[in-house]
């Protein structure tokens, strides 16, 4: 808990300063482009990438520690357009990968609509950005979770993707903090994206868990607790 309450608060109190450091560099770079040497313009040109991934890197870190602190505000969710509007919200990347994504029939949640539009978010952007050379083809379904005892009052959601596929050694490291498998000139990220994914889903008492996709790719799976009525 103090860690969490640590990761807030230093998350919260450096956007300001960071916002300032930002404007003024970014500022330099405009003004000063080309004005000075060129050794000038490539230290502008750093110090501009490096204030921009901090940025990026308290963002979602920002996210990370936020989810939960709203206490169990919870509403009935259709994860149907949760994800059509997540995938709004990638329509750029949809559109320059050529991509194909099918949302198939998905249930009714109780649960954060916001912190559920991050995880659905996520794993779809994670699907777009970790693909081959063929175009990505991502499919969102769900089933009735048959493992659990209570079966039926919880469904189990399948995120697949065509993509660069996750080792089964890695299955576990990647929902830790800050791990990423690949170069971030490949595969730009901060490594915060899927543990924001299993914040989001323990908070909605579920578990995730990737597995390869017999096809070649990954599915990223999810369990989480549907609605008494669809609980049949
Ligand atoms: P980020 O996307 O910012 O790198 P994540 O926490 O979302 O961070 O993912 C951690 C790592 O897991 C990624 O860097 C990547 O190596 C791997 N990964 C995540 N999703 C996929 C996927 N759909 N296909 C292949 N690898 C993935």
């Amino acid at each position: 808990a103090d860690l969490e309450q640590f990761a807030y608060v230093a998350s919260h109190d450096l956007s300001e300063p960071l916002r300032m450091v930002s404007g003024f560099v970014q500022l330099l770079a405009k003004r000063y482009h080309g004005k000075l040497d060129a050794d000038a313009d490539e230290f502008i040109g750093y110090a501009v990438e490096g204030v921009n991934r901090m940025q990026e890197l308290i963002d979602d870190l920002l996210t990370f520690s936020r989810i939960g602190r709203d206490g169990r505000e919870s509403v009935d969710v259709d994860l149907v357009s949760v994800a059509q509007r997540a995938l709004k919200a990638l329509s750029t990347q949809v559109a320059e990968t050529g991509a194909t994504v099918e949302v198939g029939s998905l249930p009714t949640v109780r649960g954060n609509q916001r912190e559920l539009s991050q995880l659905f978010q996520n794993l779809l952007s994670n699907g777009l950005k970790f693909r081959g050379t063929a175009a990505p083809r991502i499919l969102v379904t769900s089933q009735p979770d048959e493992h659990e005892e209570s079966a039926g009052a919880q469904w189990e959601v399948s995120v697949a993707d065509n993509g660069i596929g996750i080792a089964p050694r890695h299955a576990e490291r990647i929902f830790k903090m800050f791990q990423r498998l690949h170069m971030r000139d490949l595969y730009p990220g901060t490594g915060i994206g899927l543990p924001i994914c299993k914040k989001v889903v323990e908070h909605h008492d579920g578990r995730i868990w990737v597995e390869p996709n017999p096809g070649g790719g990954t599915v990223f799976k999810f369990t989480l607790p549907t609605v008494e009525s669809d609980a049949r």
